[in-house]
């Protein structure tokens, strides 16, 4: 007998195939946990730091190192579904969570903002997952325990000033004085550049490898960018003159064979590119719910707007297109927990995800009032400059075409 569809009660708007029933229980405690801090720690303040005014914080590194910090002391969020982080915490009560409860705690960050999320990606994803699969032991006791609670920041360089997209033409060099390593070049647009320690990529005779680069190393430096998106977060070039390590900074396992060397930094990228495809559904779900909210309290022509056709044509468009990105992100979730997700998988759903995202708040900003382009009347307008970059980091929306386009033909056209 074929169950028959019942009446049941309106269906939530946020949540419209009730997608939140489906996740595992790790994540839904993950998730109001992360929720919970957005809502006392980020929300009421990002507005005003995403205008430029940082107080109580200095400045900017002030303010990154303080969220680490909060971040750190209350959700332990940094690498925390990395599987033996527990050995290096030396704590054996350590579960690490499934890939799922990180997905979606990086939702519910880049429901706040972009920055958030992109604080997380690169502490966790991308620098705690380098030393984690890369490093020595004597790099994962050292630097694991420092970065998951905060303490420490890490930053990960891998563009450079010709062009992020084709990281095969790296000019970075890392070469041997006796036991040492000798780096130069220049990496460009690195999150968090101030970093403790910078895990930089460079050609050495045997190919690309990664190191370990602390602050304060004679001939590292860094610059900040000045920029009118992602303003709440830190991007810098790094400078390597005739910059000395000593040769325990060698990532060790990053050793590939001949060509095959770009694979242990884009195994990161494919990391980071993950809790991407998660939190762009926070953001797009934030500019839904403003447009939504606005419309149905906005009275104009003496109806609220929501009552209007051409309203609720975008506004349906949009919970469209966010409902099959959170369909996308937890069938990528349940992939990577299986142990059965490519990177293929990754690049389709950031493809997917980040464009339809940057649509969703192009379209809210077009449903607020004018005040949207205020810093602080609506949200918005924020996410909106910032799904740009989201768009274009962690591989641009034409890299990841041809890498799924190289997928499914067989042909590469890059
Ligand atoms: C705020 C911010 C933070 C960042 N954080 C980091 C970080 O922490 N670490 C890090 O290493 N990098 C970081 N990046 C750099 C980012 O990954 C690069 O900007 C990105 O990879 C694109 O490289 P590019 O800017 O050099 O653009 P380019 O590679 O020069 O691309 C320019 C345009 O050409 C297109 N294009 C390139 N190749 C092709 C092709 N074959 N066919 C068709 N079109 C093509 C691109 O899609 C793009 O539209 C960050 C960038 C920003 C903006």
């Amino acid at each position: 007998m074929t169950a028959s569809i019942v009446k049941m009660a309106r269906v939530n708007p946020m949540d419209y195939y009730g997608l939140e029933d489906e996740l595992p229980d790790d994540a839904k405690t993950v998730r109001d946990a992360a929720k919970e801090f957005v809502r006392k720690e980020i929300l009421p303040h990002i507005q005003r730091w995403d205008k430029g005014d940082l107080a109580p914080f200095n400045n900017h590194e002030e303010f990154v190192r303080e969220t680490a910090r909060k971040i750190g002391r209350q959700l332990g969020l940094f690498g925390i579904s990395l599987k033996n982080l527990g050995h290096y915490l030396d704590d054996p009560q350590f579960e690490p969570v499934s890939s799922t409860a990180y997905g979606v705690a990086m939702r519910e960050f880049e429901y706040a903002d972009s920055t958030l999320r992109s604080l997380a990606s690169v502490q966790s994803s991308l620098s705690m997952f380098a030393i984690d699969r890369y490093g020595s032991e004597e790099q994962k006791k050292r630097w694991l325990p420092l970065l998951h609670r905060g303490e420490k920041i890490a930053c990960f360089g891998l563009t450079e000033p010709q062009g992020g997209s084709d990281p095969g033409n790296m000019k970075t060099t890392a070469s041997r004085r006796g036991e040492a390593w000798v780096l130069n070049g220049t990496k460009v647009w690195i999150t968090n550049g101030f970093a403790d320690v910078a895990i930089v990529w460079a050609k050495t005779p045997d190919g690309i490898r990664g190191f370990l680069v602390e602050k304060g190393t004679p001939g590292f430096s860094h610059r900040s960018e000045e920029k009118w998106t992602f303003r709440a977060g830190i991007a810098s070039s790094l400078y390597f003159s005739n910059c000395e390590i000593p040769a325990s900074s060698l990532l060790p396992v990053t050793e590939s064979p001949p060509g095959k060397d770009l694979a242990a930094p884009l195994s990161c990228l494919s990391e980071a590119r993950y809790s991407i495809c998660w939190g762009v559904v926070g953001a797009a779900r934030a500019c839904y719910e403003e447009a939504l909210k606005t419309a149905q309290s906005r009275i104009m022509f003496e109806v609220p707007l929501a009552q209007k056709q051409e309203m609720q044509r975008k506004l349906v468009w949009c919970l469209n297109e966010i409902e099959n990105a959170q369909m996308v992100a937890l069938r990528l979730g349940r992939l990577k927990d299986a142990g059965r997700i490519s990177y293929a998988h990754i690049s389709l759903a950031k493809y997917n995800n980040v464009a339809r995202s940057c649509k969703v708040a192009r379209l809210a900003v077009e449903m607020l009032p004018a005040d949207v382009f205020t810093f602080d009347a609506y949200h918005s307008g924020r996410h909106f400059r910032n799904l740009e970059v989201v768009k274009k980091y962690e591989g641009t929306h034409e890299v990841h075409t041809l890498i799924v386009g190289r997928e499914i033909t067989g042909f590469n056209a890059f």
